[in-house]
């Protein structure tokens, strides 16, 4: 050991940086907090249908990221995960009524073929199975899918795609922090796997 090697050691300064440093990666990685209303989550996962179909997922290197217990996600699926630990992983079924509901057939409308073709909505792009951005009476935007196209009327669909589905949830927590008072107050995630946006 070399004389500057030496006065390293005895360098007061580095064995508080190196013991600050232990504990800044102990806090990183013991987050003892449990999933909670209010609580940002992050979680793999894959929802799969009855007829095993995957319809949607998010892995560990793009997880989904929500608040927990203020309406982002369903109801149902926060309850499942209320509780669990980071590293926690999760196995669970959802009925359709606590999913996105039962499909509903007055949701299902015949629209006069005329609505189509204007500047709001392209002729080409009115295509069975495609799913087009629409308004209610009162301006509300509402996403309606072409389930049969005839000369005179379009019929929509305009229940949520997964309506009258049970949902299956396989997935891991990978982690869990509280929400910030902004975070709160938005309605979302701000930062990693977040909104990005100057407010
Ligand atoms: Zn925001």
């Amino acid at each position: 050991m070399s004389y500057a090697q030496f006065r390293h050691y005895l360098d007061p300064n580095f064995w508080v940086r190196e013991l600050c440093g232990y504990l800044h990666h102990l806090l990183l990685n013991m987050s003892n907090l449990s999933v909670a209303p209010n609580h940002v989550v992050s979680i793999a996962y894959t929802l799969s249908l009855p007829n095993g179909e995957v319809a949607d997922f998010a892995d560990a290197d793009q997880p989904l990221v929500f608040i927990h217990g203020i309406g982002q996600t369903l109801e149902a699926f926060d309850a499942q995960l209320n509780g669990l630990n980071v590293g926690d992983g999760f196995s669970f079924s959802l009925t359709a009524e606590e999913g996105y509901g039962m499909h509903d057939a007055g949701w299902v409308i015949e629209l006069p073929r005329s609505v189509f073709g204007g500047d709001d909505i392209p002729a080409d792009i009115l295509q069975l199975g495609a799913m087009l951005p629409m308004q209610d009476q009162d301006g509300n935007p509402m996403d309606g899918k072409v389930i049969e196209i005839g000369d005179e009327t379009v019929k929509m669909d305009f229940n949520h795609p997964l309506a009258g589905e049970a949902l299956s949830f396989t997935g891991s927590v990978l982690a869990v922090r509280e929400a910030t008072a902004e975070e709160l107050d938005h309605g979302h995630v701000h930062g990693e796997g977040g909104h990005h946006h100057d407010h």
